[in-house]
Order: C-alpha cells, then sequence, then structure tokens
C-alpha cells in the first residue's frame, strides 16, 4: 500500500473546533472532516452533534470541550448575538483560547460587530476573520462556496486550509468587517432578483406559458442567474422547505438597510423587498425558504395557491 497521500495529509492535517452545524454548518464541518482535518463540533441542540460524529467528526459536551487543542475555532451561527454570545465575554472563546489561535467567523452578521469582534480577539493574541459564505445549502454539500473574508493577509494565508475544503471562489476583500460588507451587497442582489425571479414567473403562469421551456431559455439570456436556475424550481412545484430561511434573509435586510442608510446610499428596491421578506415572517413564514416570496407575489395577484408544502 502506499502511503505517501496518507503521510501528506497527515503533515497538513489541522485540529478545528466547528461551533454551529446547522443547515449550512453542518456540511461545512462534513467537508472538513473529509479534507483530513480533525474537527469537533459543538451545536445548541444535541442531535446535530450525533448526526456530525456519525460522518466521522467528533462531538462536544460544551464550547469549552470543543476548543481544547484546536489551531482554529469556526463559528456559523445564526446572527450577530448568537457569535457574541459564543467569542466573547468571560464565557466566551477569546478567554479560553491560547495567543495565536485563528478564529474564523463564517456566519452573516453586521459588519461593525465585526470589527469590535476582530479587535476584541486582537486585544488577546487572537486572530480573527470575518469569512461570511454565498452558494446556500446545496453549495456547501458541494464544498463550492463563495467566500468573501475580511481581515489580515497573514491571517487569510493561515486559513487557506479550511477555506480550501469548504468554497471555490475564497476572496480577500480587506480588513476585519469587509467580508461582512461584501456580504450585505450580495444578500441585496440575491433578495432583488428573487423577487423578479417570483414576479416573472407568476406573470409566466397566469399567461398559460409552458414554465419548464420558458425558464430554460430565460436561463441562456441575460437574464439568467443562479437564483433563476436554483431557485424557479422550488417556486414552480411549491416546494419552500429550507435552504435558506426566511428569517435569515430579513435579518440580512436589516443589515443592508442600517449600512446604507450609514452610508448615505439609496436602496430604493432593496427597501421594498426588505419590506416584503419582513412580511412574509410577519405572517409565521420565517421558517420557509426565501423563495417563498412567490407565495406573496401570487397573492398580491389574486391567485391563491393549494399546493404550498412547508
Ligand atoms: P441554521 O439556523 O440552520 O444553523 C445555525 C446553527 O447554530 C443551529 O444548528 C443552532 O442550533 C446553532 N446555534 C445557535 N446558537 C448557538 C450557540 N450559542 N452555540 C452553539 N450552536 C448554536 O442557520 P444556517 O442556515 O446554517 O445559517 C448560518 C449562518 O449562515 C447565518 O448567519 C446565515 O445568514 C448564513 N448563511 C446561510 C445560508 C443558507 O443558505 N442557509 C447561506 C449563506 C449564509
Amino acid at each position: 500500500m502506499d502511503h505517501s497521500f496518507s503521510n501528506e495529509r497527515f503533515h497538513t492535517m489541522t485540529k478545528i473546533a466547528f461551533i454551529g452545524l446547522g443547515i449550512m454548518g453542518a456540511p461545512m464541518a462534513a467537508n472538513l472532516v473529509a479534507a483530513g482535518h480533525d474537527v469537533t463540533g459543538f451545536n445548541r441542540s444535541r442531535a446535530a452533534v450525533d448526526t456530525f460524529i456519525s460522518q466521522g467528526g467528533s462531538g462536544a459536551q460544551s464550547i469549552e470541550e470543543a476548543i481544547a487543542g484546536a489551531e482554529i475555532v469556526v463559528t456559523m451561527l445564526p446572527d450577530s448575538p448568537d457569535v457574541e454570545s459564543v467569542l466573547s465575554g468571560e464565557s466566551g472563546v477569546f478567554a479560553h483560547v491560547p495567543q495565536g489561535t485563528l478564529v474564523i467567523d463564517f456566519s452573516t452578521i453586521r459588519p461593525d460587530v465585526a470589527i469590535r469582534l476582530a479587535e476584541e480577539a486582537a486585544a488577546v493574541g487572537v486572530q480573527m476573520l470575518d469569512a461570511p459564505v454565498s452558494g446556500g445549502e446545496a453549495g456547501a454539500i458541494e464544498g463550492v462556496l463563495s467566500v468573501m473574508v475580511g481581515g489580515s493577509a497573514e491571517a487569510f494565508a493561515q486559513a487557506s486550509a479550511v477555506f480550501d475544503a469548504v468554497g471555490s471562489t475564497i476572496v480577500h476583500v480587506g480588513p476585519s468587517g469587509s467580508g461582512q460588507t461584501v456580504k450585505a451587497a450580495n444578500q441585496l442582489i440575491v433578495a432583488g432578483t428573487m423577487e423578479l425571479v417570483a414576479e416573472a414567473l407568476v406573470f409566466l403562469e397566469a399567461h398559460g406559458v409552458d414554465m419548464e421551456p420558458a425558464v430554460k431559455v430565460l436561463s441562456g439570456g441575460l437574464a439568467g442567474s443562479t437564483v433563476l436556475s436554483r431557485k424557479a424550481p422550488n417556486m414552480l412545484s411549491r416546494n419552500f422547505a429550507p435552504g435558506f430561511r426566511v428569517t435569515l434573509h430579513d435579518k440580512d435586510l436589516g443589515i443592508v438597510t442600517a449600512a446604507a442608510r450609514e452610508a448615505g446610499v439609496a436602496i430604493p428596491l432593496g427597501a421594498v423587498v426588505a419590506q416584503l421578506m419582513g412580511s412574509l415572517k410577519a405572517r409565521g413564514d420565517g421558517d420557509l425558504d426565501h423563495s417563498a416570496l412567490f407565495t406573496l407575489v401570487s397573492e398580491l395577484s389574486g391567485r391563491s395557491d393549494d399546493q404550498t408544502e412547508g
């Protein structure tokens, strides 16, 4: 048996703590295991940890247990307060890891919070990168996420083994916080496109057009996009199981709206789609996929839909 490959992997193996094994975190952590790293996972609800163990990872009962001996600590959590509570304060990660540890936050959070956390990390000799991702659950499973990274060039270089295992487009976009600012722009584009795809499909259905060839030809022209090709099937089959939950996109549009206001920038279409996403959440659809914007457009057009799945 030739051992050269396993020796190579042994030399590049990194001990990683992965906190937050949700829709995105679970497949990302599994890809780190598949790349040969020693990964210990922790999640607030235990079932996700058990699933991760069945995929070859190690499980921890607490954050402290997960980060013991880790060279790199990764977080993939819902929102700014979640990341702050895990990293910051007396019981947080920063207070317990040795100097020189690298913390990579893949979550989508407020840019100002990312900057403050990076400052706190630096004060205790820890390097921190904000590294929000795009590409959805499918991109996470396939390991082809787009990763927009803010932080020092040195920390970026140190994180390459982790990034290579989860993504295919990995770009250092500037200092701390800038990864989150680019991600906010990403969420603006995705939400606006999603709304227009929903409106176009409701429009086409109302005209009795054969939908499959219509989507096919649209996908090949200037109207083509990843949102159209990945989300039109959900809309046409009325399958709105997440994916990316409405609650999370509503959070992100709050981030975009605040950051645009701070910069004195007008985002009129962004403001409209933020209202529509907020309305979906307010009426109780927060746990559906964001492609459920389609249901709102249908109802605004008086087209009731009895085929919708949750
Ligand atoms: P999710 O809700 O499925 O996963 C979050 C996980 O974190 C859950 O399993 C939850 O139990 C766990 N968690 C929460 N607080 C915790 C804590 N204090 N300690 C340990 N575990 C905790 O969310 P997701 O869809 O995986 O999204 C995660 C982040 O990635 C969000 O910021 C989201 O905006 C972003 N994102 C999501 C997608 C997507 O398509 N789902 C795409 C790109 C970016």
